[in-house]
């Protein structure tokens, strides 16, 4: 993609800090209205959301050019949630952002735009390639590119196999992945590269949902913002692979405020993963938590779950032109700082460039990412299950009184079913004994903290704590 030297020369781009002093001033703001201590995220809609999402649509990426990683809010986000005004007297509660209280969630995410390895438009891409390293300097290997269109006209590369490596990296640390599977036009420059009633497609479909991934829908780039054929492709997908699909990813990370998500609620998604600069990692919203979309027509939060894309693997090969040690150790930095702040961590990797020799760094530093991350013990699941999880736990009512002798009851009630949810009590030395009634459960008391995990609750299971000062 040609850039001008002005583009990639300038300073950290304005526009981020002024970005980022503006949302703080509105995080504060929304956060001294009265936001829920208890799902602080969510009351973020009314006023955040819309003014990142309306500000950094098509033309994000150009305004961020330059600029290694998006703004980050964490910091002041945290800030915010100590300094919340509460009355004094109650227990300082909160619901654990993960299952578990798992420290951050990981969602491992891949989007299959091409299958084949002899595929007429795969090989004038690397035709293509070749050209562009020769005549324009490109970044790569011209004799390990002329050995892969050899390698396909000749001996190609077997079509599960890229797919096999990428479940059994995962599967190593008990990790799922979702499959964003292109739905498009075959004969098109942006289209897909193979179709739905492909032998091979329904096959690697069979392979991922054997292993306890999800399949969702890559949105295709003839169909940008059109819920009619949104639908088509959902409806596509069901009778394909006999899945309904829950979430979509925008081929290209093509989005547009509020077209986008307005067309695939209308289609009947529950989440999008669009969210993310092409050119810069990092998470876009400035905050690397799932939030509810916004439509500024009804004015209010829209039913479609958004769960933002944190790390590409194009914006950091391509796009940053990072390789090697170093990119893994620019992935490594953002993802683990990120992991600090309990985020949603969201991985892409396309699975074309596994197994390639041109490309053996993306394969490594998919592979040594995700032991490095799995090692600080993350929440890893589909989008399908974080959605579930999100608004599962956005539907707890949590509700503390003063009962006598300095004690308090806290009634918690779910209104959907949800497992491993932890209610986290900070002030734990203020409390002699905490007692739990109504469901099974589990007691942690450290030094500072109180934490009652309910491994299973129905929907509507009345669980009441007493708290009671030694
Ligand atoms: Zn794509």
């Amino acid at each position: 993609m040609p850039t001008t030297a002005s583009e990639t020369e300038s300073p950290p781009a304005p526009a981020a800090s002024a970005d980022l002093a503006y949302a703080s001033a509105l995080l504060a703001d929304a956060m001294g209205q009265g936001g829920s201590p208890l799902n602080v995220p969510a009351s973020l809609a009314g006023q955040l959301w819309p003014y990142l999402t309306a500000q950094l649509d098509e033309d994000g990426d150009r305004r961020y050019r330059g600029v290694r990683s998006a703004p980050d809010l964490h910091a002041e986000f945290a800030a915010l949630e100590q300094a919340r005004p509460t009355d004094p007297s109650a227990p300082q509660l909160a619901l654990a952002r993960w299952p578990g209280a798992a420290p951050f969630a990981l969602f491992l995410s891949h989007d299959i735009d091409q299958i084949y390895d002899r595929e007429l438009f795969r090989v004038v891409a690397d035709v293509n390639h070749i050209r562009r390293m020769l005549l324009s300097g490109e970044r790569g290997s011209v004799p390990l590119a002329s050995r892969r269109v050899l390698r396909a006209l000749f001996r190609p590369k077997r079509t599960l196999w890229d797919f096999e490596t990428i479940l059994a990296l995962e599967a190593r640390h008990g990790f799922r992945s979702t499959f964003f599977v292109l739905h498009d036009r075959y004969w098109a420059r942006q289209g897909a590269r193979f179709s739905y009633d492909d032998r091979e497609i329904r096959e690697i479909g069979r392979l991922a949902l054997a292993a306890g991934c999800e399949l969702g829908v890559h949105g295709g780039y003839y169909r940008f913002n059109d819920a009619a054929l949104y639908r088509q492709s959902r409806e596509a997908m069901a009778e394909a692979f006999g899945v309904e699909a829950v979430g979509i990813r925008n081929h290209l990370l093509r989005y547009s405020f509020p077209d986008t998500w307005r067309a695939q609620e209308a289609a009947g998604f529950e989440y999008d993963a669009t969210y993310g600069h092409r050119s810069v990692p990092g998470p876009r919203s400035g905050l690397a938590f799932p939030f509810f979309t916004y439509d500024p027509q009804r004015q209010e939060a829209s039913n479609l779950l958004e769960l933002p894309l944190t790390v590409m693997d194009t914006s950091v090969f391509r796009y940053l032109r990072l390789g090697g040690e170093e990119a893994l150790e620019f992935c490594a930095r953002l993802t683990e700082r990120l992991a600090g702040h309990g985020a949603l961590i969201t991985l892409l990797w396309h699975n074309n460039f596994f197994n390639e020799p041109e490309y053996w760094d993306w394969h490594m530093v998919y592979e040594r990412l995700l032991e490095r991350l799995a090692a600080l013990k993350p929440w890893c699941a589909t989008g399908a299950e974080i959605n579930r999880w999100w608004r599962a736990r956005a539907r707890v009512g949590v509700e503390a009184k003063p009962a006598e002798n300095g004690r308090w009851e806290v009634r918690v009630r779910p209104a959907a079913p949800i497992k491993d949810l932890v209610i986290e009590i900070a002030d734990g030395a203020r409390w002699g004994t905490v007692t739990v009634t109504g469901a099974a459960h589990e007691l942690q008391r450290r030094p500072e903290r109180w934490r009652v995990l309910l491994p299973e609750l129905a929907a509507d299971t009345a669980v009441q704590l007493t708290l009671t000062p030694p």
